[in-house]
């Protein structure tokens, strides 16, 4: 790839117990891009934003991040360090306000002189969540609780975007909001790497793609391209 990777993963090789998850992954992101990792359920992407953030501990691999290598940083320092994930089912508080569940996404940078400038333009960016504030997160319709998932992910100040299934449980209206919500983050230089089982959505999105399936890349390439290439039903289903 032309650009700098901003991450850069070799070989990953994750374990539970006796059961492998990932066997062997290879992906970079370049700066400003937005790539995609598609695969069916099982396939091993839940676990590869765990490893990159943090939250589970590779049998073997690397992944370097603005060209150094990750150890043994704990999540929150990732954080800080421009890794922010938007969690699978969103993992909104339903029973705080709108308000207080982006606070939430705040704490990392406590005290930050950015932060003041940094909500505001994120509510440019929501204006639905400006008008409810106040209101209970729960009361959120199902789009509306992913674009606060994301805008809290936001308020942490990322370089790099990690989602985990964005359109999963979405009406189809509310899956396009979010994704031109996606787009247009990278148009502005945001990097993002985005997990998902919804492939036909992912591939009119993103620059590049990876399929993952039994924790192994099948295929790799320009969106443009897997979008009719007649290898991507095989690799994604695994038809043998
Ligand atoms: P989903 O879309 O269902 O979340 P996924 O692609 O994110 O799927 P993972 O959740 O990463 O896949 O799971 C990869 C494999 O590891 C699966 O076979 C899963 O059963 C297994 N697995 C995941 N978490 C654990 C765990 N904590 N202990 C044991 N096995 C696990």
């Amino acid at each position: 790839q032309a650009g700098q990777a901003l991450l850069a993963i070799e070989n990953l090789v994750v374990d539970y117990g006796s059961a492998r998850a990932l066997a062997g992954v290879s992906l970079s992101v370049c700066k400003g891009e937005f790539v995609a990792v598609i695969g069916p359920n099982g396939a091993g992407k839940s676990t590869l934003l765990a490893t990159i953030t943090g939250l589970v501990k590779p049998k073997s691999g690397t992944i370097q991040y603005e060209g150094r290598r990750l150890g043994a940083e704990p999540p929150a320092r990732r954080v800080r360090d421009g890794i922010a994930l938007v969690p699978e089912g969103r993992r909104i508080l339903s029973n705080l306000t709108v308000e207080e569940n982006l606070r939430v996404g705040e704490t990392v940078r406590r005290g930050d002189p950015e932060a003041a400038r940094r909500f505001e333009h994120v509510l440019a960016t929501f204006p639905v969540l400006r008008s409810r504030l106040k209101g209970y997160a729960g009361r959120l319709s199902g789009g509306e609780q992913q674009q606060l998932a994301i805008a809290r992910a936001l308020l942490s100040g990322p370089k790099l975007l990690l989602l985990d299934e964005p359109s999963l449980g979405l009406a189809p209206l509310m899956i396009e909001q979010v994704y031109e919500t996606l787009v247009k983050l990278n148009e502005d230089g945001l990097t993002i790497l985005l997990m998902e089982q919804n492939a036909n959505r992912a591939l009119l999105a993103g620059d590049r793609a990876y399929v993952l399936r039994h924790g192994v890349v099948e295929l790799e390439g320009p969106t443009a391209t897997l979008r009719t290439d007649p290898a991507f039903d095989q690799a994604y289903f695994g038809f043998d």
